[in-house]
């Protein structure tokens, strides 16, 4: 894509940080290399290492797309020039064009898999459309108490490699800031993690990650992104001897005005990192915020919180 600039743009560009991030188109690959690695000594690993299956599954899907965009590229436009997402989780996931991902994500996973894993896999295959469908809408929606919890990653990864297939596929990518800081320009999903780049232009900045499409747009660092406050936020990390005090790769921006947090991947300490990988490998950092009083906001849809 090439874009004549005006004079005005080019000075207004040297000093703006680029708005978004977009994933790689190998984003699942990637995400699955990393599940792997942090899965050896994790006390957690074989939750790890299924979702990294998982995540090889999401990757062939998007390599491979079993449907095509689903809103007409006349209305993405018009969606974009008026400063609405594109691909809108809220409306996109009643009108039900992830369900052909969903079957084709079951299509490639182990029919002969046992054991509970055998039992959600059956569970799933034994649902209708419109089961599907409504586990789907309360899954984004954060009501998670209403999909069986071995049941949400595998629904999770269906909505994300559709959402991210069409993010990929999007005819136009100038997306203007949504209303809260949080949320996604693209798809109007949450943030699920922060992640400090430390590449080129996108070098020191703090980009927030869709935890559905995996668009990532800037958000300036040192401000809480729920209530905006910059007060007295605090950082966290879990104790490990590899790292110097304040080099921690993943840290937790914690703020006690709204008592609410997001974890944050810092690549210039670790430059494997990658927020959903990383989010589920540290959730013994979620357990001791929470004894602290602090409310998590971000949703992992891999996994059901508790
Ligand atoms: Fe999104
Ligand atoms: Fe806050």
């Amino acid at each position: 894509m090439s874009t004549i600039l005006e004079p005005g743009q080019i000075e207004a560009s040297a000093v703006m940080p680029p708005f978004l991030h977009l994933p790689p188109a190998n984003l699942f690959a990637l995400r699955a290399a990393r599940l792997e690695y942090l899965a050896e000594g994790n006390a957690l690993g074989d939750y790890l290492r299924l979702i990294a299956q998982l995540c090889h599954v999401q990757q062939q899907l998007v390599d491979n797309p079993p449907g095509g965009l689903p809103v007409a590229e006349e209305r993405q436009r018009l969606c974009i020039s008026h400063g609405l997402p594109p691909l809108a989780a809220d409306s996109l996931v009643r009108e039900g064009p992830w369900l052909v991902w969903l079957q084709a994500l079951l299509m490639h996973l182990d029919s002969e898999a046992s054991g509970a894993l055998g039992e959600a896999l059956q569970a799933l295959r034994d649902s209708d459309d419109s089961q599907r469908k409504g586990w789907g809408i309360a899954l984004l929606g954060g009501q998670y108490d209403a999909v069986p919890a071995a049941l949400v990653p595998f629904i999770g990864a269906a909505l994300q490699a559709a959402w991210a297939s069409w993010l990929l596929a999007l005819p136009a990518t100038e997306l203007k800031p949504a209303d809260s800081l949080a949320q996604c320009p693209a798809c109007g999903s949450p943030a699920m993690a922060g992640v400090v780049r430390n590449r080129g232009k996108h070098n020191g900045l703090r980009y927030l990650a869709c935890s559905l499409c995996a668009c990532e747009w800037h958000v300036v660092r040192v401000k809480c992104v729920y209530c905006e406050s910059s007060k007295d936020l605090r950082y966290s990390s879990l104790e490990d001897d590899r790292h110097a005090p304040g080099k921690a790769p993943l840290r937790a921006e914690c703020c006690p005005g709204c008592e609410s947090y997001l974890k944050q991947n810092y690549l210039e300490n670790d430059a494997a990192a990658e927020p959903l990988a990383d989010d589920l490998a540290s959730l013994a950092l979620d357990i001791r915020l929470d004894e602290e009083g602090f409310h998590r906001l971000a949703p992992n849809l891999m996994l059901a919180p508790g």
